[in-house]
């Protein structure tokens, strides 16, 4: 999710008129948040010293404690606004601003692309995957995570346990369950995006089989509020159980549709253009699979009709490659 801006004195290709461009379904009020302040940002108490800050796209999080603040995650989308979050938290309470700890859910940049703007000296913690890519990419905005860990690590910061676990690929390789149990909160980024569908394929996911199997494993840990990394609002145990029914519904649609489609008029139709064949069968595939579901959770999960395609096809693609479905064999 990103966006590009034209470099000054450069001449934008031309773009469809606003009025040309594509109306969707209306956004249900409850996947909205609460409204954003001058500077665009909003900052809550999540529950007792552990508060979350949006700029209506991207979440971050942090503790505030008597050995510093503890940072989870730094997107770039709301940069400056997190230390001046931190700071409107901290004098309010008389508590220390200074962030000594940045916890990264994963590598990517949408994400932590903010670190670098910390002190040199915060402790930088992650995943051994997420040090590993870090040091991959070269990107000076993420410095790599110095403390890192293989499967699980507790950490217990001026008596705040926080649960670190890896259990698996998802979105991406690296990406972990951060469990604040004294907090009744669980994090878990780029899975769940409370109240909405997700993004491009998946939310742009690596692992589909370990995207789909995540929301289960999240709601194995005791919590009552979930931050999910995107969108205004925080979210329930009830989000992310209707976000596993809404892909338990691509799933079952795909495998319902998939033996239904002929394959056979889109190579007729295209001859020797084999790759015109094969996007004319895939697309009329993930049409037919996703029509009931963008039906069904239109006016339920934000932008169903935005995305679902989208979603559809990424699934579609994992079913028939990862577990073999609907596989033809030469005779
Ligand atoms: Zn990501």
């Amino acid at each position: 999710m990103s966006s590009t801006t034209p470099a000054a004195g450069s001449h934008p290709r031309s773009v469809p008129a606003p009025s040309a461009l594509p109306d969707y379904a209306r956004i249900p009020q409850a996947a909205l948040g609460p409204a954003l302040n001058a500077q665009g940002y909003y900052v809550g108490r999540v529950e007792k010293n552990l508060y979350w800050v949006t700029d209506g796209t991207y979440q971050s999080a942090f503790l505030t404690t008597s050995d510093g603040v503890v940072l989870l995650d730094a997107p770039p989308t709301i940069g400056h606004n997190i230390q001046r979050a931190v700071d409107e938290i901290a004098a309010a309470n008389g508590v220390s601003n200074t962030v000594k700890y940045l916890i990264y859910s994963h590598h990517h940049a949408d994400h932590a692309g903010a670190s670098s703007l910390f002190d040199k000296n915060v402790v930088r913690i992650g995943h051994e995957e997420t040090r590993r890519l870090l040091i991959r990419d070269n990107d000076p905005a993420r410095p790599a995570p110095e403390e890192i860990f293989q499967d699980r690590r507790t950490l217990n910061i001026d008596g705040n346990r926080i649960e670190l676990a890896w259990q698996g690929s998802n979105h991406s390789p690296d990406n972990i369950y951060i469990h604040l149990p004294d907090h009744d909160t669980l994090m878990l980024v780029d899975i769940v995006n409370a109240g909405w569908a997700p993004v491009y394929i998946c939310n742009l996911t690596e692992d589909v089989q370990g995207y789909l199997g995540a929301p289960a494993k999240a709601l194995a840990y005791r919590w009552q509020h979930f931050i999910g990394g995107h969108l205004g609002r925080l979210g329930t145990r009830d989000d992310v159980t209707l976000h596993q029914q809404y892909m338990a519904d691509i799933d079952a649609s795909v495998r319902k549709t998939l033996p239904t489609i002929d394959p056979a008029p889109y190579f007729q139709r295209y001859g020797e253009n084999a790759w015109a064949g094969v996007k004319g069968y895939l697309d009329a595939c993930t049409d037919a699979a996703a029509a009931p579901v963008i039906e069904k959770y239109t006016g339920v999960l934000a932008a169903a009709d935005v995305f679902t395609a989208s979603t559809t096809f990424w699934v579609m693609e994992s079913i028939r490659l990862d577990l073999g479905y609907a596989s033809w064999v030469h005779p």
